[in-house]
């Protein structure tokens, strides 16, 4: 089968480019590894989405996921591993099978980064964690610690507040990249300590996270916090390993497009976090959606 429309990642930037193209009558499906919905699975409550204030992520996905069914794409329980081009008819490659289709939208996302400390790799899944919604109901009671300074380390630090006795809040500057509206909340609640310009060392345990060893920036003065939990917030990497090589990445990975989503292979289009964007939200996720959809359609119709 030769599908008019494959969408690689059903995140909502995925989800909301399958409504849009079987919308515009494209015979499409959405190939995921995972589970519907993304990284939205690992965000509390959204309050910045019009029409959802305070829903929570998993709601979120739900509803989204609910609607696009809806418009009945085929559903790919799959990992791309690569994607080819031969006679206008891309391949998209994984471990096992291969799926042709006439364009493709890659939406697959962006994963957290790591640290790269000692001890990280370690205690990854005993005491370190990538992901306070997940994790955070293990440290009930408990003192963590999370390190960053964007909305993701914000939002975990407030939502650890409501678990953990203590949270502390690293950040490698003496000010956050986190919006001010998290930036407030933090600064006014009286269970996170920030702690500015320091760095972690190390990350030390014996079966699990016992502390965490952070160095002042400035200063050089070493301190060592006794945290039960370690959740590092320190950006994302996009999901583009697949088509390195392929379509045209920045200096980080994240896939280069034009405004309507094109990527330098005509056919190719790229949605949501894993392009290059100067803002990377659920509401930009989706837009980006719809307008790869729109436009694989118009590459259909040339
Ligand atoms: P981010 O905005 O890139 O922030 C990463 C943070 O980690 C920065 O504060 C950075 O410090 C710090 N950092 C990076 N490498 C580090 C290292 N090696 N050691 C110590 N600190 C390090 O990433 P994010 O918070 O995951 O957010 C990703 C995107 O999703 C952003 O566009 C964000 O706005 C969006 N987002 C939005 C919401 C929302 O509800 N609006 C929620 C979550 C995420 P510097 O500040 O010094 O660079």
């Amino acid at each position: 089968m030769v599908y008019d429309c494959m969408i690689i990642g059903g995140g909502p930037a995925g989800l909301t480019a399958a409504i849009y193209a079987r919308r515009a009558g494209l015979l499409t499906a959405v190939m995921e590894r995972l589970y519907e919905g993304g990284q939205l699975a690992s965000i509390h409550t959204v309050d910045n989405y019009p029409g959802f204030y305070g829903m929570s992520g998993d709601e979120l996905i739900e509803k989204m996921s609910s609607h696009a069914r809806v418009y009945d794409y085929g559903s790919i329980n799959d990992e791309a591993t690569g994607i080819e081009e031969n006679g206008g008819i891309f391949t998209i490659k994984t471990g096992s099978s291969a799926y042709s289709a006439k364009t493709v939208i890659i939406a697959s996302g962006a994963s957290p980064k790591k640290l790269n400390v000692r001890g990280e790799d370690i205690f990854t899944g005993r005491g370190v964690s990538y992901c306070a919604v997940c994790d955070g109901a293990f440290f009930k009671g408990k003192d963590a610690a999370v390190i960053g300074g964007g909305n993701t380390a914000a939002q975990d630090a407030l939502y650890l507040a409501r678990i953990c006795r203590r949270v502390y809040m690293i950040h490698r500057r003496n000010r956050l990249r986190a919006e001010r509206h998290f930036t407030g909340l933090i600064e006014q609640n009286p269970a996170v300590e920030l702690i500015y310009d320091a760095i972690p060392d190390e990350i030390y345990g014996n079966e699990s996270v016992e502390s965490l060893r952070i160095s002042g920036v400035k200063t050089g003065n070493k301190r060592s916090l006794d945290v039960s939990g370690v959740f590092i917030a320190v950006g994302i990497s996009p999901g583009s390993g697949f088509a390195r090589g392929f379509t045209e990445l920045d200096e980080s990975g994240f896939i280069k497009t034009d405004e309507y989503m094109r990527t330098n292979v005509p056919g190719v289009f790229a949605a949501g976090d894993v392009r290059t964007s100067p803002l990377r939200q659920i509401i930009t996720a989706t837009a980006d959606g719809a307008v790869a959809a729109d436009s694989a359609r118009a590459y259909l119709e040339r």
